[in-house]
């Protein structure tokens, strides 16, 4: 037995998914909003400007305040008037603007700044000067002031912002194309510096990618002395800045760590004119697009395990830094990407945890279910019925429940840990699996009782045990022999029945084949037992039966098997029997019964007759040997000897009934059967009033055969049904024939013990009655006296329904049975007819007289009238006549004649017939 508890069934992953992923995504979109996470998008950013890096076009040349230039000219501020030339020289070589990153603000020597100013009106509008935005301390804290050049400057300028918005860290890399300046707005730098048509984005950062050291330089002094070659500057562009340290215009940017203002400028004009002012979108769009892409990713955490999700974060993380770089190279926009590499992270780790989350929780339920589990299997157990015993491998015991401490008598201390051996004994041994077998156990009380054991082996973790299942089965054992009892055992005098006789006469047989000894089988039945049995009553007989029983099995050898074969029938089965023996046993047995039995106060006279067979003269198996004791017995009735032993003779006979019971029925139909008539004499008028009709049979082959043989043949058969139907057609249609001839007789007929259970005989007297429109009144039925007996109820009811329709009822052979007058009283009969036993001996027998005449006196009594039967001669006649006897049958008046005969009987019948008797 295996058992199975299922566990809950898991809560679908898909149901928690929206939970588990909004912490983490929330998550990320707030550090990116919040800014944590900026630093680390400015870094990858920055990282992403190494590559690829861009050349500037060359349309840019910076002239710089180097290092060489001041210590050439060896002194700062230099005059103004140098720039002047400066000019000069440029715009001499072809160039196409100029932009200062100096500062023109305060005056200097008036003639220097004369003459700056004639060299920018020279240059006509082709020079851009700086604006500058810059904190100044003052007395109610910083302030923000704009510095421009000298108004006599600007007028000959246009003037351009050079602000710089350094990010938190401190890098500048933002630019904007205008700023507001004193209610203006100027362009920035680069703006202004940019060709006319160019249309820069408002904001944009500056590509660092492009070399910033690639760009066009010349030294200021260079210029200034024309010792440079003019090419390198013509239709192009200028920036004139300071690059030498001592300066200090340094500005920190991401690459390059710090550039020199004027080279920043000069990177952000190569960024809008390369077209690679560079973009980022929104905040919100990033998270916009960033999040449910995330969302996208998860599905393939709960398939992936951690080990393999971990890579996937890693390969999302690198996939987006590898996308922001390619949109970066190719297309100028700047993606922030640690929100979403965030995201996937976060999700990752919600997946692991969620995930280890679910498996502590089942691993709980699990532990929960074992448990639970584990308390109903021990109450199992504790409860079962059976006694439970768990053995080790050596066969001590290490476990017992209830049951079993109950079974043996022991509690479980006294049990576990020792050997099972003296408590239980199985006969082949203990195996590791048995069963179910039976067993014998022993309790502390020193009672052995059978049980029934079921071994079963187990692993306990790799030691094998062994569980014992123990079943006490003493009731079952003892139910099982009180039914093997029953089975083979006479319920009313507890002898062995015919089944144990048989089985033991087998038995018997085959050492007797061994032994060459010889064995009798003897069978015994009473006599007459069946009328005591229906006219008592059948606790009478019940009670006689037994005390039978209880007599004989006395007179039998302990190794004699004395059994009760059903009604009044016993057999002994006799081992190491001869014939001589046999006998002698029989005799004393039927003797045993001649000394009366007194039951209820009766005393009861009872003979038997017993019929012997022999191993192995008369058979060698049961179904020959018991048969032929059958037979012999029945022959012994028949001879009325007491005891037969089997004669082969015997068995004629019974090939002669099977012939004539299987004969029987075409007997009919072939017209062997018919019917004979004999008179009934009336004693007042000497006149016949009636006649009975008898059944012959005039065999082909074998003559005449007596009713008193086919008859009971018939009865047994089953055939006395349409024989009587036959006879009762047949007498009938006489009856009709000599009615329509104006004889007015009244038919008798027979009727047996077995027609009274066939309900149907009532409806079948009355439809035959008036098919030949003959009165009830004609037709007489007659019955022995015990044929009411076997199912007295059923055929009273039958019979009285016939007597209903008028029939008359006689009871035949009065005298044979044990019924008294006062019991035939609830019978509807019309007469008795005295047994001709009584009657042919009458006038020699004065015993016989005294019967028939106080049966004359009681019958009258009872309103009957009398038929006296078997009256043959004129003496007895006269007798029964004289007693007051109404009606004779006899030889004397008549055989039982043929139709035709009989009507000649009729007809010479004028005078009274005793006087023409024989
Ligand atoms: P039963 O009913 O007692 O019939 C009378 C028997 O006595 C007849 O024998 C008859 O021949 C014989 N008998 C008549 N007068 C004398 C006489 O003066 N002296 C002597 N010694 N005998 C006489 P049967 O015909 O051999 O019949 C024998 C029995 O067979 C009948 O006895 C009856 O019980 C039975 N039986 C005969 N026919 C039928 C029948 O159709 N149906 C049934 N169920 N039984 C029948
Ligand atoms: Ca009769
Ligand atoms: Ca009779």
């Amino acid at each position: 037995m295996r058992w199975r508890f299922p566990l809950g069934r898991r809560r679908s992953a898909r149901w928690g998914a929206s939970s588990w992923a909004a912490a983490p995504l929330a998550l990320a979109g707030l550090a990116y909003l919040g800014g944590v996470l900026a630093p680390l998008d400015r870094a990858l950013a920055d990282w992403r400007y190494r590559w690829p890096q861009r050349d500037p076009t060359g349309q840019l040349v910076l002239v710089a305040i180097d290092r060489e230039s001041l210590s050439v000219l060896d002194r700062w501020p230099w005059p103004r008037g140098l720039h002047a030339t400066l000019l000069e020289r440029l715009f001499e070589a072809g160039c196409a603007a100029v932009a200062f990153d100096v500062d023109f603000s305060a005056r200097s020597v008036p003639e220097e700044d004369a003459a700056f100013e004639a060299g920018l009106a020279e240059a006509g509008g082709r020079v851009i000067l700086p604006v500058f935005q810059q904190w100044e301390e003052e007395a109610g804290g910083p302030r923000l002031v704009t510095t421009g050049p000298l108004p006599r400057f600007a007028r000959h300028a246009r003037l351009a912002t050079i602000n710089v918005r350094p990010f938190r860290d401190g890098l500048a890399r933002e630019y904007r194309a205008h700023e507001a300046s004193g209610g203006e707005r100027l362009p920035a730098f680069a703006v202004a510096l940019a060709p006319a048509d160019l249309l820069p984005p408002e904001r944009f950062e500056v590509d660092f990618s492009i070399r910033a050291e690639r760009i066009p330089r010349l030294s200021y002094v260079e210029v200034l002395t024309g010792s440079f070659d003019p090419a390198l500057v013509a239709g192009r562009r200028v920036v004139v800045g300071a690059t030498a340290l001592e300066l200090g215009d340094q500005i920190a940017v991401p690459r390059y760590r710090a550039l020199p203002g004027s080279l920043f400028q000069a990177l952000a004009w190569e960024s809008l004119v390369q077209g690679r002012a560079i973009q980022r979108p929104g905040t919100w769009f990033t998270l916009a697009v960033t999040l449910p892409l995330a969302l996208l990713v998860m599905p393939l955490y709960r398939r992936a395990g951690w080990a393999r999700g971990l890579l996937l974060v890693a390969g999302c993380g690198l996939g987006a830094v590898a996308l922001a770089t390619g949109v970066q190279a190719l297309w100028a926009w700047s993606l922030d990407v640690t929100a979403w590499i965030l995201a996937c992270a976060g999700l990752y780790v919600a997946a692991v945890v969620r995930e280890l989350e679910a498996q502590a929780r089942a691993l709980a339920r699990e532990r929960r279910e074992a448990r639970r589990l584990e308390r109903l299997m021990r109450h199992v157990v504790e409860n079962s019925f059976d006694g439970i015993v768990v053995l080790d491998g050596r066969g001590v015991v290490r476990a017992v429940n209830p049951a079993a401490e109950g079974l043996f008598g022991l509690d479980a201390a006294a049990l576990v840990g020792r050997s099972l051996g003296s408590r239980l004994s199985l006969a082949g041994g203990l195996h590791d699996s048995l069963g179910p077998v039976e067993a014998e156990a022993v309790h502390a009380s020193g009672k052995v009782f059978p049980v029934e054991v079921t071994v079963r082996p187990v692993d306990d973790e790799g030691r094998p045990l062994r569980v014992l299942f123990v079943r006490d089965i003493t009731e079952r054992k003892a139910q099982r022999l009180a039914l093997e009892h029953q089975a083979t055992h006479d319920a009313l005098t507890d002898l062995p029945n015919r089944v144990l006789l048989a089985r033991r006469l087998r038995e018997n047989l085959a050492s007797a084949w061994e032994d060459r000894s010889p064995l009798a089988v003897l069978i015994l039945d009473l006599d007459r037992f069946k009328e005591i049995n229906d006219t008592l009553g059948h606790p009478v007989g019940d009670l006689l039966l037994r005390a039978v029983a209880e007599r004989l099995a006395r007179l039998v050898r302990p190794e004699d098997t004395f059994a009760r074969f059903g009604g009044d029938e016993f057999a002994v089965l006799l081992p190491a029997t001869d014939a001589a023996r046999a006998r002698q046993v029989a005799c004393r047995l039927v003797r045993a019964l001649e000394s009366p039995f007194t039951v209820e106060g009766l005393t009861l006279h009872v003979d038997a007759s017993a019929g012997i067979a022999l191993f192995p003269d008369h058979g060698s198996d049961a179904e020959s040997l018991i048969p032929r004791a059958d037979l012999a017995m029945y022959a012994a009735k028949q001879r009325r000897a007491r005891v037969e032993i089997y004669d082969p003779a015997q068995d004629r006979t019974s090939v002669r009934q099977l012939r004539l019971t299987g004969a029987l029925r075409g007997a009919m139909e072939a017209g062997e059967i018919g019917l004979v008539y004999q008179p009934k004499v009336a004693a007042a008028s000497g006149r016949i009033v009636g006649v009975e009709a008898l059944v012959r049979w005039s065999h082909r082959e074998l003559g005449n055969v007596p009713p008193d043989e086919f008859i009971g043949l018939a009865e047994r058969s089953g055939l006395i049904r349409p024989l009587t139907l036959f006879v009762l057609e047949n007498a009938l249609e006489q009856a009709a024939r000599w009615h329509r001839r104006g004889m007015e007789l009244e038919i008798s007929v027979n009727i047996s013990a077995r027609n009274l259970l066939d309900e149907d005989l009532p409806a079948l007297v009355e439809a035959l009655l008036a098919r030949r429109r003959l009165p009830a009144h004609r037709l007489g039925l007659e019955i022995t006296e015990s044929v009411i007996m076997e199912d007295p109820q059923e055929a009273l009811e039958v019979l009285m329904q016939v007597a209903a329709l008028g029939v008359g009822i006689a009871i035949d052979d009065f005298g044979t049975g044990y019924s008294s007058l006062a019991y035939l009283r609830r019978l509807p009969a019309r007469e008795i007819k005295i047994d001709r036993s009584f009657v042919i001996e009458m006038d020699r027998n004065e015993d016989d007289v005294t019967i028939v005449r106080s049966t004359i006196e009681l019958a009258h009594n009872l309103g009957l009238a009398v038929v006296a039967e078997g009256v043959e001669t004129r003496r007895v006649w006269e007798r029964l006549r004289a007693l007051g006897c109404d009606y004779g049958q006899g030889y004397l008046f008549s055989r039982p004649l043929a139709p035709h005969a009989l009507e000649g009987l009729l007809r010479r019948g004028s005078e009274p017939l005793p006087a023409s008797a024989p």
